[in-house]
């Protein structure tokens, strides 16, 4: 028999009630009880919906975050929350967030907030963990309390438990040690904790145990190769028998590695490492369990059974009872159920499958699997039916679309004239000042903006309504900047209520989904549109607006887009292309808007790549690949324009060092960043004329509600002249302003402007 298990589920809940739990708790208006019973109803309902499977995942529900709760399980908590009075939850909400709740925080005194702890990407996911924290000193001590308080409540609604941990390689991998001490060395101080917790989970009668170890998708060095041969060695003793999970990309060279652990099964993503399957039927140890993900944990469509079923029925005449099927990773990364969705499409709809369809399909798998495919039929052909609409069907398959694509060639992405040539016509036409001033294009979303458009998407506000809101909101912008004396302007996107929903909901290719939230971290969700046909602009999408503002002010007025890569990598995207060509799509509708910009007179346009490094693959050796589409995209985008349109890209993060040739290569004549918090020594990757066009540091970290200094907006300047030419300075804030209060930005703005009219003048 083929055993059917799940690797996680999300645990946000179909209707966000972990959010909403959440946050309550934290603003003290419920209680501590309350929080833990709702977690202990969702896990149970997270249970309920997993019946029928052979194993389930146990340990996978956290109140914030799954490596948050590793580290509380292996006793390493900073050194900064330790000995706080009061109950643990609270103290492992300080780490998550530097305080706990509000009223409940009743040693204000003794143990108020703490710095939280940093946060960072899981893997390639837009899921964020709470990084662990090390130092050589670091002591593990085991508090297994959480897992097998779960365990019990598992138990007790008769599921099959398998519990769920991170392993020790990946675990200290996604760490930081705080001392840049060797954290492998940390290793055998680890390990005893790891054998105790699986010992005690033996106690509890558990079999099996899912150990997760994606760090084995990733290149490793001898050092931590190795890591895994002591890692595993030491607990092969330990009671319990061991899958060892990996997941999010191919085991390539990691493969033999991984199939001689001593460990009684290995699970594979056979979606993004399909091709680690068949050379590991051959080189798999003959007592161990193959666990193969065959369902995508990362995305919304629906799995073709069909094909499905030919690949995997050979493999199952292999393998026997040691096949197992399950998603390719946790479906922490999907949505919870697609039948809550009211307002999708019909027929786009019959295309998808979130968390609870997906283990459905799973079913169906693994029934056909164990007992043919004639007492599935049905499904499967209701199956297939969907799966052959999708792909031929009009919706997903535009002709013209197809054709634009392959006229593609290098030209289309080629400006004019050399980046110097270019400068000189744009300096007369625009007629800037040395250090001129901008901001990154968002002003304050005030509750004002936030009202007139939820009246307007309920029908109480009408079109006329809407926009008279808006450009009253732009007029206000516009009014302000021009009282700031900046130089270069921006509308305020004061009509968008998100950077890559505001282009999805006016591009054909896209739909909306109501309740397809994701964890993004906490109680963060994001809700990723649906890009599910060829990409195309059935009509101009900002000019109205930022024309609008242009014809309210003589300076220049900066017209504001988002970038390809950026849409892309925020999106779920579809699986029966590659991301490059949807990419491109993508590419040539924004291109169309740059165009339409220009003809209407817009001198200056930005577009936005604030994702692009997000969308590098976890290899190293696929990073050319990616940058090349990446970077051939936005060139398609912004390219098109004259000599004279001064082409801006923004991208809110600072590491560059590693891709500062492919950031070159976009050949943008103006690059904004974030620098403030790293005191402009992120500039080094633009050092040496590195990056030979226009850049402009962040000088106001618009993150914090601090108001920055005229001195301090100086000096950092002053640094970044030290590695870059003056004339190529541009003086902006970090990123855009819509999370801040128009009460921080005016003193702050004004003292940016202050700081570049020093600059020019000590010039
Ligand atoms: N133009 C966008 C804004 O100002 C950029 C946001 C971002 O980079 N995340 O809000
Ligand atoms: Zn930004």
């Amino acid at each position: 028999m083929v055993t059917i298990h799940n690797l996680g589920f999300p645990r946000i809940g179909a209707k966000r009630e972990l959010k909403f739990a959440l946050e309550s708790y934290w603003k003290g208006e419920s209680s501590r009880d309350a929080l833990k019973e709702l977690g202990a109803q969702l896990r149970k309902r997270h249970w309920g919906n997993q019946t029928g499977l052979d194993l389930v995942p146990v340990g996978d529900f956290a109140f914030y975050d799954q490596v948050l709760d590793m580290s509380f399980t292996l006793g390493n908590l900073p050194e900064r929350v330790r000995g706080f009075h009061g109950d643990g939850l609270d103290n492992y909400f300080r780490v998550a967030r530097g305080r706990s709740a509000q009223s409940v925080e009743d040693h204000s005194a003794c143990c108020g907030g703490v710095a939280p702890g940093e946060m960072t990407k899981w893997f390639d996911t837009n899921y964020h963990y709470i990084v662990p924290e090390f130092t050589a000193a670091t002591e593990f001590r085991l508090d297994a309390s959480r897992l097998l308080a779960q365990l019990v409540e598992a138990k007790a609604q008769g599921v099959n438990a398998k519990p769920v941990i991170i392993g020790p390689v990946t675990y200290l991998a996604l760490g930081k040690a705080k001392d840049n001490s060797n954290k492998l060395a940390l290793l055998p101080r680890l390990l005893p904790v790891y054998a105790q917790l699986l010992n005690t989970l033996a106690t509890q009668g558990v079999e099996w145990v899912q150990i997760d170890e994606p760090l084995l998708v990733t290149e490793l060095d001898g050092s931590w190769q190795n890591a895994f041969n002591t890692a595993y060695g030491e607990l092969k003793a330990c009671r319990v028998k061991l899958l060892l999970a990996t997941y999010f990309g191919q085991l390539l060279e990691n493969r033999s590695l991984a199939a001689h652990l001593p460990v009684a099964g290995l699970h594979v993503d056979a979606i993004s490492g399909r091709s680690d399957v068949l050379p590991l039927l051959d080189t798999l140890p003959a007592d161990k369990v193959l666990s193969l993900g065959v369902i995508n944990g990362r995305n919304i469509w629906k799995t073709d059974l069909h094909a499905t079923l030919e690949w995997l029925e050979p493999i199952h005449r292999v393998l026997q009872d040691r096949l197992w099927i399950a998603p390719s990773c946790s479906l922490l990364h999907v949505p919870v159920d697609l039948n809550s969705e009211q307002k999708l499409d019909a027929e786009i709809k019959s295309w998808l499958a979130f968390a609870l369809q997906k283990l459905e399909e799973l079913r169906i798998l693994g029934k056909a699997l164990n007992n043919g495919r004639v007492g599935v039929q049905e499904a499967l052909i209701a199956n297939h039916a969907a799966i052959e609409k999708r792909r031929t069907s009009r919706r997903v398959h535009n002709p013209a679309v197809k054709t634009a694509i392959a006229k593609i060639d290098s030209q289309l992405g080629q400006r004019d004239s050399a980046y110097t040539e270019r400068a000189k016509k744009q300096a007369s036409l625009l007629k800037l000042p040395a250090y001129p001033t901008t901001t990154i294009g968002s002003f304050p979303q005030t509750a004002e903006i936030r009202h007139a458009r939820s009246e307007f998407k309920a029908g109480r506000l009408d079109a006329s309504g809407y926009q008279a809101a808006m450009q009253a909101e732009i007029a206000r912008s516009v009014r302000e900047q021009e009282a700031l004396d900046l130089d270069v302007l921006v509308h305020g996107e004061a009509e968008r209520n998100d950077m890559v929903e505001y282009f999805g909901e006016q591009l054909e290719g896209y739909a909306f989904s109501q309740f397809g939230w994701v964890q993004s971290y906490g109680s963060r969700c994001v809700k990723p549109p649906i890009l599910f046909g060829d990409i195309s602009r059935p009509k101009a999408m900002t000019v109205e607006w930022i024309t609008y503002a242009q014809s309210l002010t003589k300076k220049p007025m900066k017209g504001m887009l988002t970038g390809p890569v950026t849409i892309l990598n925020w999106s779920f995207v579809r699986d029966d292309q590659p991301r490059s060509e949807s990419c491109k799509q993508l590419a040539l509708a924004i291109r169309q808007e740059v165009l339409d910009l220009e003809k209407a007179g817009v001198r200056v346009i930005q577009i936005d790549e604030a994702a692009l490094r997000e969308g590098l693959p976890l290899r190293r050796v696929q990073w050319t690949e990616y940058l090349d589409w990446a970077i051939e995209s936005f060139r398609i985008t912004a390219n098109g324009v004259a000599d004279e349109t001064q082409i801006h890209t923004h991208m809110c993060y600072s590491e560059f060092n590693d891709i500062i040739a492919s950031i070159a290569d976009m050949d943008a004549d103006v690059i904004t960043i974030e620098t403030s918090r790293s005191d402009m020594e992120l500039l080094d990757a633009f050092d040496n004329f590195k990056y030979p066009n226009e850049i402009g540091p962040g000088v106001y970290d618009i993150h914090s509600p601090n108001i920055p200094t005229q001195e301090h907006i100086v000096q950092l300047m002053k640094k970044a002249a030290d590695r870059i030419p003056a004339e190529r300075l541009w003086v902006n804030p970090d990123c855009g302003l819509k999370t801040r209060q128009w009460a921080e930005v005016i003193p702050a703005l004004t003292n940016m402007v202050l700081a570049a009219k020093a600059l020019r003048q000590a010039a």
